[in-house]
């Protein structure tokens, strides 16, 4: 991924330059019709003399073996050229080289004396061609990988999902100094596990309507359905490897070379009109299935994966939010897709000492058996706001498990919550802090109603007349 000239390759261009001078060139009986030089010229016409500026550029960057990001149509660097000016310039200033323009097109150089003595550059050509010094530098890969995560892409976020992959995959296995070989096949577990979790535990949407569905979220409704009751642990294994094994085939591009492709393409970057594929972080072989991780990379990824991460989960949610409005907390689902709810029994014991009822069904509670519910369900909120718990019942927390109560106890929570308010801080800091964008009130109702639309299944609560027992 050279887009400058290393310093060797800028050392070598001036003895080049002569060389090529030297042994290289037209005639002016070459340029034909657009010689109208001076006077010496005719003198050695039919010697080597007259370069174009483009020709002498082209024979340089083969010499240096230039890639084609420095070099011809799809490059993306001047380098070569302004380096050949400067060189010129120089030349010319020191009266070794004479330059003269025809009234056409044509830019053209000589060597001031044709008899000159130049030998080919001592500098071993060898040794500028193989210094990989500017390769795989922390810059370049750093510049690389803020290209892929930013640049648009309209259709998916597998770009998001294969990028937060290889940043965990760097943090869970040491670097070994060596290639890690990664196989498709892992990749595929891990994007199941990624969409599984944002389908059906957050609900998340990921396409725009009137676009295709991605191969992805197509191969879970297949396998799974619409929604899932399950946790993702708690999911049949054969139900799991039937998806993996068609998210292999089709996400990865393993049964039409057409078909997704992810591995291929996350590297390829875009700069204007032209793209590029780079093989800055893995090498890739599709017949085995496998990606080669560069020691290089392993460790680039290790060593800056917080700043990485948080970098990839800002863009992966600025492509979700706009299709899932008001959705909360997406970056810290994103990145903490697998993270159970953390123990609530310091709240069980503040909120007991407020009422011992059942806030459902209203039987007093027994003692063993009084759960703290997320009254809009955690996978939703995704944190353990005291506004948004009640104290339930067995039956109750059972029965709702992670769907939403009937709508008319959302009143009864934003009573309760006001009259706790007036006596306990941590309570009315909770409100506060769920009122930035308007009074609390309105932002349960409008938690309540998008936890509906996005799909959070509703418990069908039968209120009991033994209450108080
Ligand atoms: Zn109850």
């Amino acid at each position: 991924l050279e887009k400058t000239l290393s310093s060797a390759q800028k050392k070598a261009i001036p003895g080049l330059i002569l060389y090529r001078l030297k042994t290289g060139g037209r005639t002016v009986d070459d340029l034909g019709t657009n010689y109208d030089g001076d006077g010496p010229q005719l003198d050695y016409r039919s010697r080597p003399v007259w370069h174009k500026k483009g020709d002498l550029d082209a024979w340089i960057a083969r010499e240096l073996n230039l890639p084609p990001a420095l070099w011809g149509p799809d490059r993306h660097s001047n380098d070569l050229m302004v380096a050949t000016v400067r060189e010129l310039v120089k030349l010319r200033q020191k009266g070794i080289v004479a330059d003269w323009k025809s009234g056409r097109q044509l830019n053209l150089f000589r060597l001031s004396d044709p008899n000159m003595d130049v030998s080919r550059p001592a500098m071993s050509l060898k040794e500028v061609r193989a210094e990989p010094e500017t390769e795989y530098t922390d810059d370049n890969m750093r510049s690389t990988f803020l290209s892929i995560i930013s640049r648009s892409q309209k259709d998916n976020t597998y770009k998001f999902a294969l990028g937060k992959t290889l940043l965990d995959y760097c943090i869970a296995n040491a670097p070994t100094g060596r290639t890690h070989e990664i196989k498709y096949d892992y990749l595929a577990g891990e994007f199941l596990k990624h969409y599984w979790y944002q389908k059906y535990k957050f609900k998340m949407r990921q396409h725009f309507h009137g676009k295709k569905t991605p191969s992805v979220i197509r191969i879970l409704e297949d396998t799974f359905g619409e929604s899932s009751r399950f946790k993702f642990k708690d999911v049949a294994q054969k139900d799991l490897r039937r998806a993996r094994r068609e998210i292999l085939d089709n996400v990865f591009g393993m049964a039409t070379k057409k078909k997704g492709m992810v591995v291929q393409r996350f590297q390829r970057t875009r700069e204007g009109n032209t793209t590029r594929d780079s093989t800055i972080f893995y090498d890739f072989d599709d017949r085995k299935q496998k990606i080669f991780l560069r020691p290089e990379a392993h460790g680039f990824f290790r060593k800056n994966y917080g700043l990485l991460m948080r970098a990839l989960l800002a863009e992966w949610v600025r492509y979700l939010e706009r299709v899932n409005h008001g959705l909360p907390m997406l970056a810290a689902k994103l990145y903490d897709e697998d993270s159970e709810r953390g123990s609530l029994a310091r709240f069980r014991k503040l909120f007991l000492e407020r009422s011992d009822h059942c806030f459902y069904c209203n039987r007093l509670l027994r003692t063993g058996r009084i759960h703290v519910d997320h009254f809009i369900p955690w996978s939703y909120i995704f944190d353990d706001n005291p506004w948004n718990l009640v104290l339930a019942c067995q039956e109750c927390n059972l029965g709702k498990s992670s769907s939403l109560p009937p709508e008319t106890f959302v009143g009864e929570l934003v009573d309760r919550d006001a009259r706790y308010a007036e006596t306990w801080n941590e309570m009315r800091v909770s409100l506060v802090r769920l009122s930035a964008r308007g009074p609390w009130e309105r932002e349960i109702r409008n938690h309540y109603t998008l936890c509906t639309e996005y799909g959070f299944g509703s418990w069908p609560f039968s209120p009991r007349l033994d209450t108080g027992k």
